[in-house]
């Protein structure tokens, strides 16, 4: 269904909004809703009623025009009762008012003095009085409620009444009629839903509060449904998959426990053991590992794909025919930075060096392969055209790179495992597709996916975003990690502040200094601008106070190479300070940072002041985390002290999803849902319904044959996260 009753010029604007076809803009929706103004007498109105009063002018009094603080006064009567109304600062609104005329006035109405008054008055001229009345008996039966005006988001190519315009003429096509619900009738049924259209009508026109709660309910389980039906549907189409078995002798996991650097954390192991029954079958495996910042998930990737390179099977010639050699399976990991990835690559070759293995880094801006040629003890730098070569030729065990590297253009030849770190989705298709491509592999088998996250996300959000992955908890730090000293500090702690942060560089270590904004001018209608720190003022204002050390300064804005560059300078120690925006958030670990400041922490979130904290929590040693505000308000001290008293990331998540909802946990692009949605995760029961209602439907229907308006909506999801 499309937008064929507009013209070419509303298809083009409703473009700004976004909105490109009948569904989005049916689900257009108010983004607030005002209080009609009541048509009141005077003498019912009372305080905290939205009126509208119409009455004479009875008496009018005005100081000069040119005074400093101007006011006009004026006295309504309405033949029930007298009213004063002030208006400060609006000389001009005496043109419309005089003595023995009658006018409408709305406002707010307010109690000063034991007198009744009105706030905000606005004087409705002539023309919009009929209006007004006309409306306030449209709603005469239910006049106690006052009914609710839409307010739709606009910009400067499309207006708000031109909006209402055209929803009202999409309201009025034969196929709005016609428009058929997503959600089963059944289960619409057992929830008392109203039907989509009726849905839709309450949203453009709700009558009260409670209509619109009603279809707030509808949307926000009908968004997580889908979101539900399509995890259901990966997870049961996975169930045809096929893998490659990945099985780790007793012998080889032994020698490889040897080559790391410590002993693995019981949690490490768990995890690991959890992992090794997945990979073993012939099943693919879709496993996601939550752990804390720090708690040591590189280990169990490393783990993971050790033994799927340790698994040997019979190579193919170019026609595709198998041989009687036998090869490594190749394996892959993929970084959400470079300077990640780089780091991941001198890891994985300080533990693998002696292994006869060959692995390779490639990214953006550099490819690399280990061992060289020339020297066996050393990577070398190959143009990438050849390490792709390589890795379609199955030459190389070990690929470690970034998204977009290994999205479109990387082929290879048996690839068993792939592992993402830092979450990221990775649909069934997109992992089909790395081996469509690649030539030679006929088998058609699946990588098993192994995707590792540090956000704690809560209960409900992984169930809904994650729905289709089994999931691991690592809730073990390594032994003897100290925790952050965290102290809530405020402008005055300001001096011992900076004084510590000496002491800290004076014994050598570094430190990064947060910032919420980028620059002076973002941001320009919170309350108190100034009071917001930047990090481009920031790092002048740090470089003046440390003239003996090193300041750099990153943020996400930033020309790729600029941020890579001051993030290798930091990694060794070139630079003792960095200034940065929360940008530092994923990944980084810089073990000899243990002092970190995050300015205006109250414009945070609980979950991201802690990954923050976790960038400074990667040694032995002491390290310190101040949080400085400038709030009084004893609600945001409180919710900044929960992070000195707790380093549960679970449980500061919790408190997040409460107070902040979802949208402060997960970027919305990344959890594929719109505001309603991030608000419905909030509620446990809504959540747990909709899984199991999509569970129910999938197990009859994975093909969704008997549900196309559904499966139309599902494969739009899918879509989506290509
Ligand atoms: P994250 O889970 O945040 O990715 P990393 O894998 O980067 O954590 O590990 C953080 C640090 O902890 C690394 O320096 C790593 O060498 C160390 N580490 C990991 N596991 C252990 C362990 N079992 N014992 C001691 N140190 C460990
Ligand atoms: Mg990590």
């Amino acid at each position: 269904m499309d937008l064929h009753f507009l013209n070419k010029k509303e298809v083009e604007q409703l473009k700004s909004l976004e909105v490109y076809n009948f569904y989005q803009l049916l689900t257009y929706f108010p983004h607030k809703y005002k209080e009609e103004y009541k048509h009141l007498s005077i003498r019912d109105a009372r305080r905290g009623d939205a009126a509208t009063v119409t009455g004479e002018v009875v008496d009018l009094e005005h100081n000069d025009k040119h005074a400093k603080k101007t006011f006009v006064k004026a006295i309504l009567d309405d033949g029930t009762g007298e009213l004063e109304i002030v208006w400060w600062n609006s000389p001009f609104v005496l043109s419309l008012l005089q003595i023995g005329k009658v006018v409408s006035i709305s406002g707010d109405v307010v109690e000063k003095l034991g007198k009744m008054s009105l706030s905000n008055p606005k004087i409705i001229t002539g023309k919009n009085i009929k209006k007004v009345e006309a409306h306030n008996s449209l709603f005469k039966e239910e006049d106690k409620k006052k009914p609710l005006t839409a307010i739709y988001k606009d910009n400067k190519i499309i207006k708000t009444n031109v909006i209402k315009k055209l929803i009202g003429l999409a309201l009025n096509t034969k196929d709005f009629e016609k428009l058929s619900d997503i959600i089963p009738k059944n289960v619409a049924d057992t929830l008392k839903l109203p039907s989509l259209k009726q849905a839709i009508l309450m949203k453009h026109f709700p009558k009260d509060e409670e209509m619109l709660k009603v279809a707030n309910k509808f949307f926000a389980f009908q968004e997580i449904f889908i979101l539900q039906v399509y995890r259901e549907k990966e997870k049961a189409l996975r169930q045809n998959e096929l893998s490659h078995k990945i099985k780790i002798s007793t012998k080889g996991e032994k020698d490889i426990l040897k080559l790391l650097p410590f002993k693995l954390t019981n949690g490490q192991a768990k995890v690991f053991e959890q992992i090794k029954n997945d990979i073993e079958k012939d099943r693919p495996m879709s496993r996601l590992v939550e752990g804390d910042v720090g708690s040591g998930k590189t280990a169990i990737a490393i783990l993971a794909m050790y033994a799927a390179v340790n698994t040997f099977i019979k190579d193919r010639d170019e026609k595709g025919r198998e041989t009687s050699i036998e090869k490594r399976l190749q394996t892959a990991i993929m970084a959400p930075t470079e300077v990640l990835a780089s780091q991941h690559f001198e890891t994985f070759i300080n533990i693998l060096k002696d292994e006869n293995i060959n692995i390779a880094l490639l990214a953006k801006n550099v490819g690399k392969v280990y061992p060289s040629k020339i020297d066996k003890n050393k990577a070398t730098t190959l143009p990438k055209p050849k390490i792709k070569k390589l890795l379609e030729e199955g030459r190389i065990d070990i690929l470690i790179g970034t998204h977009s590297v290994i999205q479109k253009t990387v082929q290879f030849k048996r690839l068993g495992l792939i592992v993402i770190d830092e979450q990221h989705r990775f649909g069934i298709k997109q992992r089909r597709n790395l081996i469509e491509r690649s030539k030679g592999d006929i088998s058609i088998k699946i990588p098993h996916l192994l995707s590792m996250s540090a956000t704690p996300i809560p209960r409900t959000l992984a169930l809904t975003v994650y729905g289709d992955l089994d999931l691991s908890i690592l809730d073990e730090l390594p032994p003897g990690r100290k925790r952050a000293k965290t102290m809530v500090a405020n402008v005055e702690s300001r001096t011992k502040m900076y004084e510590a942060l000496n002491e800290f560089l004076k014994r050598d270590k570094q430190a990064y200094i947060i910032c919420a904004k980028v620059e002076e001018s973002e941001d320009e209608d919170s309350e108190n601008p100034s009071k917001i720190k930047n990090v481009k003022d920031e790092y002048k204002e740090i470089q003046k106070k440390y003239p003996d050390y090193k300041v750099g300064l990153l943020y996400g804005k930033q020309p790729k190479q600029e941020k890579e560059k001051v993030l290798e300078q930091f990694y060794k120690n070139e630079v003792q300070i960095l200034v940065a925006t929360s940008v530092v958030e994923v990944g980084i670990s810089v073990p000899n940072a243990t002092f970190i400041i995050i300015e205006n922490a109250e414009r945070f979130g609980l979950s991201q002041l802690h990954q923050l904290r976790g960038r400074v929590e990667r040694s032995t040693d002491e390290s310190l985390c101040y949080l400085l505000t400038q709030t009084e308000g004893d609600k945001s001290l409180d919710r900044l002290a929960a992070l000195s008293k707790t380093s549960n990331g679970f449980e500061l998540a919790d408190i997040d999803l409460a107070e902040r909802g979802a949208g402060s946990l997960l970027g919305k692009r990344q959890a594929g849902m719109t505001d309603i949605g991030m608000e419905a995760i909030k509620n446990r029961k809504l959540v747990e319904i909709a899984k199991e209602e999509a569970q129910k439907l999938v197990a009859k229907d994975m093909e969704l044959r008997q549900h196309p308006k559904l499966l139309e909506f599902v494969e739009s999801l899918e879509f989506h996260e290509e």
